[in-house]
């Protein structure tokens, strides 16, 4: 088993196992969705991973701060673009500069109180075919044995940028990748050719730690296949 480096750039953590790595994996891009962090951790020191590049705390200044905005006040996940300033984000694409993943999989939790938790992932290819193993509707019938719900419905009311609807959870972003002007790490990813594509799940920020935890091992699983 390739041993994990833990390396530091301009006050980012980021973990790296093997020469090769085709994974990227994020948490803690919004300071507030903090929850997932720990699991994410151990499941990785816990479980044989493909090479991979690790980012535990994308926007540490917001993880210490438990803010969506960072001690700029700034949304990282709206700084991913050209002609950025934002020292986090400018850091964060120094890491990953001149690497091809063939995957992003970026954790994120759902803030939003809908009654009872219910979670859904964003899956992004530069294709329009996603998911066409399987492997994430096995991960629904999986979670669901466990009792955790899909969001059928909007994934947010309140950002003018989302508004996207999911159905089973899943809520798919095929296209043709040019423009990176959202200031999403996602989009920055496909369109500069970082990560052909991303599953960004949305963890239940209501759910315990110890339900966060088995989310997290269960998405793993699947998306490590997908
Ligand atoms: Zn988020």
């Amino acid at each position: 088993m390739a041993e994990i480096i833990k390396k530091n750039h301009k006050g980012i953590e980021y973990w790296v196992k093997g020469t090769n790595p085709k994974l990227l994996i994020l948490s803690g891009t919004h300071g507030d969705e903090y929850g997932v962090i720990e699991h994410i951790r151990e499941y990785i020191e816990n479980n044989e991973l493909p090479d991979f590049i690790y980012v535990p705390e994308v926007s540490p200044s917001a993880v210490h701060l438990k803010t969506r905005k960072n001690i700029n006040g700034v949304d990282l996940n709206r700084s991913f673009k050209k002609g950025v300033t934002e020292p986090e984000a400018i850091a964060n694409m120094e890491i990953v500069q001149g690497q091809h993943f063939d995957k992003c999989i970026t954790f994120h939790e759902d803030l939003e109180d809908r009654g009872v938790p219910q979670y859904y992932i964003y899956d992004c290819t530069t294709c329009s075919e996603n998911d066409n193993n399987g492997y994430l509707d096995q991960m629904r019938r999986d979670l669901l044995s466990k009792g955790y719900q899909a969001l059928n419905g909007i994934d947010d009311t309140e950002d003018p940028g989302l508004g996207h609807v999911a159905v089973d959870g899943y809520i798919s972003i095929p296209g043709d990748y040019t423009d990176d002007s959202h200031g999403t790490y996602e989009t920055w990813g496909i369109v500069n050719k970082v990560f052909k594509r991303y599953l960004n799940p949305e963890v239940p920020s209501m759910l315990s730690p110890a339900q966060k935890k088995e989310m997290v091992n269960i998405m793993f699983k699947y998306f490590l296949q997908a």
